[in-house]
């Protein structure tokens, strides 16, 4: 059974992502999803919560796993016995970072493939930095981001101003 790899931050999780984990579980016998600490990019939600934001989402996929790493993609991959890395690309602007990447871990581990799906068109504008911007601001999430994903968000920004004026109660 081949075992691939979806390595991502995903902070947090869109539809974007949810697109590309269910087209490559078709594919492969099983996936694991790995989270990423990913200091560098200064996540907004802790580790812990994006993974559990992720299982929730994929709880309806048995052959889905979630699995949170630290340090080289490449030796989480080996260390589960994955075999294939999936990546999703957007724009061109991912498609170089990407081959960047690739080409890198390829020296570090050339017995890893890398897979890179296409983004479906309807989430081809969708990236979990722009969400976060959105949600900021108070936009509407829907169709963009799981229900319970939109919630954390909104706690995130909004709980904290919502029980320091009393406007709501939690
Ligand atoms: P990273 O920090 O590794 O880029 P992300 O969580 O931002 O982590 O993205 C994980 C992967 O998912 C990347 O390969 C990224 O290109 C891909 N991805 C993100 N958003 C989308 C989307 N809307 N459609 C397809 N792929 C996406």
């Amino acid at each position: 059974m081949v075992v691939a790899v979806y390595p991502g931050t995903f902070d947090p999780l869109t539809y974007g992502h949810m697109d590309i984990i269910e087209r490559a579980a078709a594919l492969f016998g099983k996936l694991t999803v790995g989270i990423y600490e990913n200091p560098s990019k200064q996540p907004l939600f802790p580790l812990e919560q994006r993974v559990d934001l992720v299982k929730e989402a994929v709880g309806g996929l048995p052959s889905v796993h979630v699995k949170a790493f630290k340090g080289l993609t490449v030796d989480f991959i080996h260390r589960i016995g994955g075999r294939v890395m999936i990546r999703g690309l957007r724009a061109n602007s991912d498609f170089e970072r990407e081959f960047e990447m690739a080409l890198m871990n390829r020296k570090l581990a050339p017995d890893i493939e890398l897979l890179c799906l296409m983004t479906s068109s309807q989430y081809q504008f969708l990236s979990s930095s722009l969400i976060k911007e959105v949600a900021k601001l108070g936009g509407c999430l829907e169709g963009m981001v799981p229900d319970h994903v939109a919630v954390a968000l909104r706690e995130k920004f909004f709980a904290p101003i919502e029980v320091a004026t009393g406007k709501h109660k939690m």
